[in-house]
């Protein structure tokens, strides 16, 4: 064993890179820390955990700390990476047994983002959550189950004791809850308290929830939320969060609404202050500027996924979007880079998707008009909407498809769609035209499936091709 590979953070960017530069090379030391005893967690998950359509928090577990130590790794849970020094080439690292050095010969930085809670007062209370750590999950399925319904699957994490939660099952479950921050981690919680029937307030800052996913989403988006008793404070700010102990009120420019319990959505900042004073460059985002392969400015330090930027296939700079796949594609190239056989971490065009109760939303690439002409671009938009399979044929549903483009080259810039006939995949296409720089013209031409239970003839995206071209 010699020229250890240090990796900081152990779950999607940080085991990918751990176990692929195990696989490609067995003889190299690859070290894992993890400050939290969690590892190999989907986050993702979490929302349909709460709302119950997922049973236990186990299903959200991946690899457990044994089958990663069987894949050679050598994980050390509980452990905290304080201070990374370039110049010998080692970290330091807090245990329970105290500080200690380790030298490094690669260095992964893959310590994720973390949830923001400022600049609202009171976020401390009792019952205020974020959605960023499984306990947080396992705490609000414990509170909204009530106590007849509980059993010890629900709760069974392997490796994690959470007997401590028993206290929240015995307590009465709350009737009132408040989500602060409309983005996608609002969205899928209002869903999964109005699916437990809690009365249920949302609030959004901005005049649509979900900006990322543009004005027409967003629209459908606030009907499917009003329609299934969201009680919707759009334009609204919250200033504080008040109560005596736990969380009782939420205070905002509209006015006070007393709540049982709260979670807190507003955004996530890279955990990227770990680098900061070591000569790694950080970019606009606060998130570590990475090469093509995942290298940071300092030889030997790499990093991926939240902490992280990556370029972007549209406008060829780099951005910050924290999103899964992002993360575990870079670790992965990243542990194949440090085995020695170099690979590029790929680039990414912001596709994401959403669900709103029975919508269905995708987006990906440069939507807003600002940021496209930011980037040099002058963007044009048309919207449509088109069936999702031959008007005849059962299932059919209403498609709306945005499609954003360069006036002058016809260049797809990005897109979004909404529906609730298998809308939010079909976005894919979208992405892999942004990838191939595909102008709204060859778009147009693109050989899509057809056949009545699948799809039009004229698929929506060919029909938001031919309107704007
Ligand atoms: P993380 O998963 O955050 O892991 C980083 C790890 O590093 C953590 O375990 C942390 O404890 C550890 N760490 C941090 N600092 C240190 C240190 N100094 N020393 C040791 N360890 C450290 N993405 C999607 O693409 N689709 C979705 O549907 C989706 N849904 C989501 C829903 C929710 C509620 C949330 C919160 C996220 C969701 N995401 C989704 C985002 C996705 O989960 C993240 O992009 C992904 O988890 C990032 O992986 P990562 O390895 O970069 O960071």
């Amino acid at each position: 064993m010699s020229d250890p590979f240090v990796v900081v953070g152990g779950d999607a960017a940080g085991l990918s890179a751990a176990s692929k530069c195990k696989r490609e090379d067995p003889d190299r030391d690859v070290i894992v820390y993890e400050k939290s005893e969690w590892i190999s967690y989907a986050h993702c998950g979490m929302p349909y955990y709460v709302k119950g359509e997922v049973d236990s928090i186990g299903d959200l577990l991946s690899l457990s700390p044994a089958e990663v130590r069987e894949r050679g790794v050598d994980l050390h849970r509980n452990h905290e990476v304080v201070e990374v020094d370039p110049e010998r080439q080692t970290v330091s690292v807090e245990g329970a047994d105290g500080t200690f050095e380790q030298p490094y010969d690669d260095l992964l930085i893959a310590t994720g983002a973390r949830a923001v809670t400022e600049p609202i007062d009171g976020t401390d209370l009792d019952d205020v959550f974020t959605m960023h750590h499984m306990h947080s999950a396992a705490a609000l399925r414990a509170l909204l189950t009530p106590p007849e319904e509980a059993d010890d699957a629900m709760f069974d994490a392997g490796y994690v004791d959470l007997s401590e939660l028993s206290e929240y099952v015995e307590r009465d479950p709350p009737e009132t809850v408040a989500v602060v921050g409309g983005g996608y981690v609002g969205v899928e919680m209002a869903e999964a308290f109005r699916g437990r029937d809690l009365d249920t307030h949302l609030y959004q800052r901005s005049d649509r929830p979900a900006p990322p996913f543009g004005e027409a989403v967003g629209d459908e988006i606030t009907a499917y939320l009003d329609d299934a008793g969201v009680d919707l404070h759009l334009n609204t700010e919250v200033e504080a969060l008040a109560g005596d102990g736990s969380v009782e009120r939420v205070v905002a420019d509209d006015g006070a609404v007393e709540v049982d319990l709260v979670v807190v959505g507003i955004g996530i900042r890279p955990n990227a202050e770990l680098v900061a004073e070591t000569g790694v460059e950080l970019g606009g985002s606060g998130a570590i500027v990475t090469d093509e392969y995942g290298r940071t400015a300092v030889e030997g330090i790499y990093a991926a996924g939240d902490c992280a930027e990556n370029r972007h296939t549209v406008t060829g700079e780099n951005d910050w979007v924290p999103l899964g796949l992002t993360a575990n594609r870079a670790g992965r190239a990243i542990g194949q880079t440090v085995a020695g056989e170099p690979a590029p971490v790929g680039e990414i065009a912001g596709t994401a998707v959403l669900k709103a109760f029975d919508l269905e939303c995708g987006r990906t690439g440069i939507i807003d008009h600002d940021r496209a002409e930011a980037a040099g671009f002058d963007p044009v938009s048309e919207t449509i909407t088109a069936g999702s399979r031959s008007g005849y044929y059962p299932g059919n549903a209403e498609t709306t498809v945005t499609l954003t483009a360069d006036r002058e080259s016809g260049r797809l810039l990005g897109g979004t769609i909404a529906g609730e006939d298998r809308a939010a995949i079909r976005i894919d296409t979208l992405a892999t035209a942004l990838h191939e720089a595909t102008t709204v013209e060859e778009l147009e031409r693109f050989d899509l499936a057809y056949a009545p239970p699948f799809s039009p003839v004229w698929d929506p995206i060919l029909v938001a091709a031919k309107v704007l071209d």
